[in-house]
């Protein structure tokens, strides 16, 4: 992408009522433009990162077996009714009227959707186990949106729905989603720990909510130094096998959110010098709720001896668009963002410090071809802004790579290449810098 082409209205002036540095930079940077409280436009920058986000959950939802579909945003309120949550589920929800009178609301989740689709759809319990997904818009009009993208009122969420015949099923259900997450998260640079949650009247151990450890997180929490630590599970492992010593690696050691510590238990499990007790964001929570839905709604299926059983249904939630706040709160500087290379808008930036200059134009639209050929994405600086301009611009976006060619480089034979992250600078020679970051890109995304 050529930059006077692309669409980068950057802001001078650092917002003022931003509070935190993830809101700020990502309206500095052009990411997003506030339309309404908690309702944003997402600018071409901030939208290819959203589409990157978006795309790793898809892949890991897949590895993990769900399959993807896509609900509508606005739903009937009769549907809601059969569960009993129109009511119940108060302010929060944004309810619209038609040009008949008929009640609809603007989905802020989709359980009573999913279990309508899945009780019309389903007969035998041959047909269970299945996961659905989609990633949709949400809106719920909470009373406090703020941090930008962090806690909006519409926002970008997955969620993946589970249907099991018994608890033990469910279980194997919950434990992929828990795999899925941990290996979605870190693939986006992001350290996340599974906190148990609050189970209210369903009970058992299955609910968790998935944080990643951040001063500016709304959670209070409080783990063992151990899990912030622990090794990720890798892509090859068997999604059909079983879980379950995963998942008590994970929650072998103590993590809860404020709403479920318990400090004695806390000070007696933890050594002193391990305990962290810190503020986290919440990216992800999944939970089992059994028969909360399938209840209400007769949703059940034929059992082997012909008698209905009532579904077994678990829910699994991922907030898309709040993991940009997320990952810049997790990769920034004074200078602006550092995107880990999976989730950046572009790999590469590349300047060009004499726009014009015959030499400097060939030079760059050379290497420009070359990484777009290898699969590289380029922002392409070509504009005739002053070189000090150029290098703060890239800065502030935070592109993985800057790749920099100037006249007296060019004398030499070498490109000047900063990697973002480390601050590093590095001269390599013209004739192979594509290809050696192509490499460093390539090993990168590999991770996956
Ligand atoms: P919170 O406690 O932060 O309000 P929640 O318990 O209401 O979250 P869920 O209903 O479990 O959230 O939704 C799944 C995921 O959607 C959350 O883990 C979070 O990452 C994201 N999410 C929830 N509310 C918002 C919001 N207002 N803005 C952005 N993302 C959100
Ligand atoms: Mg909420």
């Amino acid at each position: 992408m050529r930059l006077s082409r692309f669409y980068l209205p950057l802001l001078k002036e650092t917002p003022a009522d931003a509070q935190i540095v993830s809101h700020r930079l990502m309206l500095r940077a052009g990411m997003i433009r506030q339309q309404g409280a908690g309702i944003y436009a997402w600018l071409p920058l901030g939208f290819r990162v959203l589409k990157k986000i978006e795309q790793i959950v898809r892949e890991e939802q897949d590895r993990a077996g769900a399959v993807e579909m896509l609900m509508p945003t606005i739903q009937p309120a009769d549907l809601w009714r059969e569960s009993g949550r129109y009511d119940a589920y108060g302010k929060e929800m944004l309810r619209i009227t038609d040009r008949a009178d008929r009640e609809m609301l603007y989905g802020p989740t989709n359980e009573e959707m999913i279990t309508e689709i899945f009780r019309a759809g389903t007969r035998s319990y041959k047909d269970l186990p299945k996961m659905l997904y989609h990633i949709q818009w949400k809106f719920r009009d909470e009373i406090r949106p703020r941090f930008g993208v962090m806690r909006g009122r519409e926002f970008l969420m997955k969620d993946c729905y589970s249907f099991d015949i018994d608890e033990a099923g469910a279980r194997r259900s919950y434990n992929k989603m828990f795999v899925a997450y941990l290996r979605t998260f870190a693939r986006m640079g992001l350290k996340s720990i599974p906190m148990r949650a609050d189970t209210g009247p369903i009970g058992g151990d299955l609910s968790h909510e998935f944080i990643v450890l951040a001063d500016t997180g709304e959670s209070a929490v409080f783990c063992d130094k151990g899990l912030v630590d622990m090794d990720v599970p890798a892509k090859d492992i068997d999604f059909d096998g079983d879980l379950q010593p995963v998942i008590d690696q994970f929650t072998s050691l103590y993590a809860a959110t404020d709403e479920m510590h318990d400090d004695a238990e806390f000070t007696s499990k933890v050594a002193e010098d391990s305990r962290v007790s810190a503020r986290g964001i919440e990216v992800g929570h999944i939970f089992f709720f059994g028969e909360k839905y399938s209840k209400p709604m007769k949703a059940a299926v034929a059992g082997p001896d012909g008698a209905d059983i009532n579904i077994q249904m678990g829910s699994y939630g991922v907030g898309v668009s709040r993991l940009l706040g997320a990952i810049i709160e997790a990769y920034h500087d004074d200078a602006g963002c550092k995107w880990p290379v999976s989730v950046a808008p572009y790999h590469v930036g590349l300047i060009n410090m004499r726009s014009g200059d015959e030499a400097c134009d060939a030079a760059c639209e050379k290497i420009y071809a070359e990484l777009e050929a290898a699969g590289v994405e380029v922002l392409y600086d070509e504009t005739s802004a002053r070189g000090g301009e150029k290098f703060a611009r890239m800065d502030l976006i935070g592109l993985p790579y800057q790749i920099t060619i100037g006249p007296r480089g060019l004398e030499a034979g070498e490109a000047e290449v900063k990697d973002r992250h480390t601050g590093e600078k590095t001269n390599l020679a013209i004739t192979s810098v594509s290809a050696e970051i192509a490499k460093k890109v390539k090993a990168a995304l590999d991770y996956a």
